[in-house]
């Protein structure tokens, strides 16, 4: 086995340069107790370069894949299963995100704790990226995201 295969997890492959530790964040992958791959700057033949994050004994959950789309739209899932890439899966930013951006309009009712409002986005351009608040309309794009 060669240094950073992985032998059955998960590679998330074509981040953008420089996005994997951010993204390794919001997966919360500190403290987790095996092997973990962060290659940072990595030649590629499709978009000059990239970020790869490796997971060994670990899957990514409909929210996490949610979270990583929010970053990196272009990313590429890859199930790995004795050391063999058995799925491959092209994130899709869903056209409606629930409950992982926060609103960054102090007056917005998700802002206000008292009313309970879940936090509802819709896409309202791929690329360049815009999301806008389903309650208030304020628009946001991935400079301003706030994960909750
Ligand atoms: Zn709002």
């Amino acid at each position: 086995m060669r240094l950073l295969d992985i032998k059955n997890g998960t590679v998330i492959d074509h981040l953008p340069p420089g996005t994997a530790f951010k993204i390794s964040r919001l997966l919360k992958l500190e403290g987790y107790n095996d092997v973990i791959g962060l290659l940072i700057n990595v030649e590629s033949t499709k978009y000059g370069k990239k970020d790869l994050i490796k997971m060994e004994g670990r899957g990514l959950s409909e929210e996490e894949i949610n979270r990583v789309a929010l970053f990196a739209p272009n990313a590429t899932i890859n199930i790995i299963r004795n050391s063999k890439v058995i799925k491959k899966v092209k994130i899709r930013l869903p056209d409606t995100i629930r409950g992982i951006l926060t609103c960054p309009n102090p007056n917005c009712i998700t802002n206000k704790p008292r009313e309970n409002v879940e936090n509802i986005f819709h896409v309202i351009s791929r690329n360049p990226l815009k999301m806008m608040c389903h309650y208030c309309e304020r628009t946001i794009t991935p400079e301003y995201f706030k994960l909750k």
